[in-house]
């Protein structure tokens, strides 16, 4: 782990705490101890970020795996993975590197921004994916390496679950060409009870990036949770009031980490994407 990079977005308190203002969990971390996302440290009163540019994984994916069905289809983008998460869910489907990663904390490898583009043009990437785990937690890297990565004509892409404060989100939007956000849900108490955060700054970073970046939605349907035809109604609805030509993606859940129940039936996912095609113009099954 680093020791050297400080953090933006945050303010000292007194007794030595720092209050992080990267997500909208705020965070006021006491000396020695670490934030909800795993990630960010309070080392001597400053923040501090451990895992500046430690990398759990790098492959070369389809556009279309993020998912970007209307972003250079049919092209290859290198994609990195991180380590952490500021949400709880019981049913992460990347539980290893987002929540329960102190056993791989050895095996991640350190790159410079520079160096991650350097490899992304190696590869002859069209660009550089920020995914697996949650990229924005990483904020201060991310920028970093997306700024070097434009100059060097490589398109960014951000897969995320969307939780973020607006000003670090303009700095990190500025860099990036497309995302697929998360829409976990539309009912503000699953954020709550559920996955322990909150819809509002969710759907405000989703509205945010729509104004500046292409941007694609994912749900991962939930038999029993997020799946009842309303919710979706409202999803589908929601998106279409920001443009009906945002592409949803509605993708199967299958039991992961905590949660046991069975996988979503391919016939709901497709029922599901009926019902949101009477608002939008393109929705997409995933996972089935
Ligand atoms: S980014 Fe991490 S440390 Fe900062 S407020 Fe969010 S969960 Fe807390």
């Amino acid at each position: 782990m680093r020791t050297d990079f400080e953090a933006s977005y945050y303010t000292r308190l007194d007794e030595g705490k720092v209050r992080c203002e990267l997500c909208p969990h705020f965070c006021v971390i006491a000396e020695g101890k670490i934030g909800i996302c795993g990630v960010r440290r309070n080392q001597a009163g400053r923040l501090m970020l451990p895992y500046y540019g430690m990398i759990s994984s790098i492959a070369m994916d389809p556009i279309e795996k993020k998912p970007l069905y209307h972003f250079f289809p049919g092209s290859v983008i290198m994609s990195v993975g991180f380590v952490g998460c500021p949400f709880r869910c019981p049913f992460c489907q990347n539980y290893s590197i987002s929540i329960e990663f102190a056993s791989l904390v050895s095996s991640l490898s350190f790159f410079e921004p520079q160096e991650l583009v350097d490899r992304a043009i190696a590869l002859g990437s069209m660009g550089i994916a920020y995914t697996y785990s949650e990229p924005l937690i990483h904020a201060e890297f991310i920028t970093e390496a997306a700024r070097l990565a434009r100059k060097r004509g490589l398109k960014n892409v951000l897969v995320t679950n969307g939780y973020i404060n607006p000003a670090p989100a303009e700095d990190i939007l500025e860099h990036m060409d497309a995302a697929n956000i998360d829409l976990k849900s539309f009912n503000a108490d699953f954020y709550s009870s559920f996955i322990r955060g909150k819809i509002e700054p969710v759907k405000a970073f989703i509205l945010q990036a729509a104004k500046k970046i292409h941007v694609e939605v994912t749900t991962l349907l939930i038999p029993g949770k997020n799946d009842s035809d309303e919710e979706i109604r409202d999803i589908a609805k929601w998106v279409a009031a920001i443009r009906d030509d945002i592409p949803l993606h509605l993708t199967a859940y299958y039991p992961r980490y905590h949660y046991t129940q069975p996988p979503t039936p391919p016939s709901r996912v497709l029922a599901a994407v009926d019902i949101a095609k009477k608002y939008l113009r393109h929705v997409y099954p995933g996972n089935i």
